[in-house]
């Protein structure tokens, strides 16, 4: 591009946000040409946990005892309002591309750069069909993406499959139906993560027995070394 239009195209870009303002999801507030989804004092102020390789690394401690985890944590903390409106606009509210978006700027910001090393895979956690068919989008998928974009990562989509609770609840007590199992997922490509490192991602960690789950299955399956990201963590956070 010639500098006439590099001139050209930042007076379009200026008009195009004039004609069409974009507004933050938290506060409101207008973004700039540079901004997307959230301003950036809103993105300052997120509770980040802070949480990366360390010895008192809390989210790795729900995992202890799973013999192939390598790292495990997440961005901020699910336990603040500002945070709980961007899992619910990504999870709910048709904006996936807001997870996207945030995960690109942690991985590129926040993330140790060795939490990547040597990741073969990024696998999003599935969900089940009715889920998809309820969003028409896995928000997982996003984070994936995110991931993926700076880290140059492949993504798995069709390794595992979440199965829908008809599939698996019939014969079920109450109690049972309440916790996930590995009966819960259905390895379809095993051969594919047999001896490979994999990075399992998913929006909340909240007890953790969703993502320790399919971990357990991961490593039954001969998955090497895996380890897990979340956007937001439930463990507790006082401002
Ligand atoms: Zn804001």
């Amino acid at each position: 591009m010639n500098e006439g239009s590099i001139k050209l195209f930042g007076y379009v870009v200026y008009m195009w946000n004039f004609l069409f303002p974009r507004y933050c999801i938290l506060c409101g507030a207008r973004l700039t040409r540079h901004e997307e989804h959230i301003c950036t004092g809103c993105l300052s102020a997120l509770p980040y946990t802070n949480i990366d390789d360390t010895a008192n690394n809390r989210i790795e401690q729900i995992y202890r005892g799973l013999l192939p985890l390598q790292h495990a944590t997440a961005f901020f903390y699910y336990n603040a309002e500002e945070s709980r409106r961007i899992i619910h606009s990504a999870k709910y509210r048709g904006n996936p591309h807001i997870a996207e978006y945030i995960t690109q700027l942690m991985v590129k910001e926040k993330i140790p750069a060795n939490f990547f090393d040597g990741i073969d895979f990024i696998l999003p956690m599935p969900i089940t069909n009715y889920h998809f068919s309820r969003r028409m989008y896995n928000q997982s998928y996003y984070i994936a993406r995110g991931v993926s974009s700076v880290t140059g990562i492949k993504i798995l989509t069709d390794a595992v499959k979440r199965k829908d609770s008809k599939e698996t609840q019939t014969h079920k007590s109450f109690i049972q139906r309440m916790e996930i199992s590995t009966a819960d997922f259905q390895l379809l490509r095993p051969d594919v993560l047999k001896g490979r490192y994999v990075l399992v991602v998913d929006d909340v960690i909240t007890s953790g027995a969703t993502t320790r789950t399919l971990c357990e299955l991961l490593a039954a399956a001969g998955v090497e070394k895996i380890s897990v990201l979340a956007m937001a963590y439930t463990g507790t956070y006082n401002r």
